[in-house]
């Protein structure tokens, strides 16, 4: 009787580590940056669905300043999203505010930078998404256009009237780049939410798409790391449209190479 017990019981102990050991492998940990408004810390379903829906496992990196909470965090975590959001001070890449700078929320810029640059540091792969491109372009010493209709001639329209899941302009995408690798090399329709946009790329990296009015619309580390998008996949995969899927995929690939590598 006690021999049964025993090989039970080493059973039972050999299946939840292989349950919890294979879990882990096919659940790479995605944070996903935040903001507070209203007292709340939040981050869009939308963007917590796409990782979802690409393999991952999301959690949400509340905004803070501490050093030592944000450590904490790279320490626990695969890979990280770096959402949508307001404009960003100009002031992180040498440049006085345009009398068309948007609303900027000085909290949010501290804690994202200190975030990217503890991130890359670390190995951490990334991705930037709209806002989450522009700030990963300004942490990595790049700067922006704080404006495009005012310091931009002849644009299209980059702030588009239409739904979430509506492609409004073309991009054009850089051959042989990650881009092309995740979404092919012919033009493709974007959705398009921003007035702001990388100008000067930050070094290290490369752009690999452009919309037609020359507007940067993705660029990518040369280590092939980080990466961020100017328009909005998560809008898209959320609503159940996979054209964009490939760029969280992408993410969660490379997040559970870092996994398991730790
Ligand atoms: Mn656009």
């Amino acid at each position: 009787m006690k021999r049964t017990l025993n090989i039970f019981a080493l059973l039972a102990a050999l299946t939840l580590c292989t349950v919890s050991s294979s879990y882990a492998q096919k659940k790479p940990i995605i944070g996903v940056s935040s903001f507070v408004e209203s007292g709340s810390v939040r981050a869009g379903t939308t963007y917590i669905n796409s990782v979802r829906r690409a393999g991952g496992l999301p959690v949400v990196i509340p905004l803070t300043k501490s050093e030592e909470e944000i450590d904490a965090y790279l320490n626990q975590i695969d890979g990280i999203i770096l959402i949508g959001g307001e404009d960003i001070s100009p002031l992180y890449f040498g440049a006085e505010p345009s009398l068309y700078l948007g609303e900027v929320v000085p909290d949010r810029d501290e804690y994202v930078i200190i975030l990217i640059k503890k991130a890359v540091a670390k190995g951490i792969p990334l991705l930037g998404i709209c806002r989450g491109v522009q700030v990963l372009n300004v942490a990595m010493g790049g700067t922006l256009i704080q404006d495009i209709p005012s310091e931009i001639q002849n644009p299209i329209q980059h702030r588009q009237n239409g739904p979430r899941n509506y492609g409004s302009h073309t991009i054009k995408i850089e051959k042989g780049s990650l881009m092309a690798k995740l979404l092919g090399e012919k033009d493709v329709a974007v959705n398009s939410f921003h007035h702001q946009a990388v100008k000067d790329v930050a070094p290290g990296y490369k752009v690999t798409a452009t919309a037609k009015d020359g507007i940067i619309e993705a660029i990518e580390s040369q280590d092939g790391k980080s990466y961020g998008v100017q328009f909005h996949p998560e809008g898209f995969v959320s609503s159940g449209d996979k054209t964009f899927l490939p760029i969280f995929q992408h993410l969660v690939k490379l997040a559970a190479e870092y996994a398991a590598k730790k």
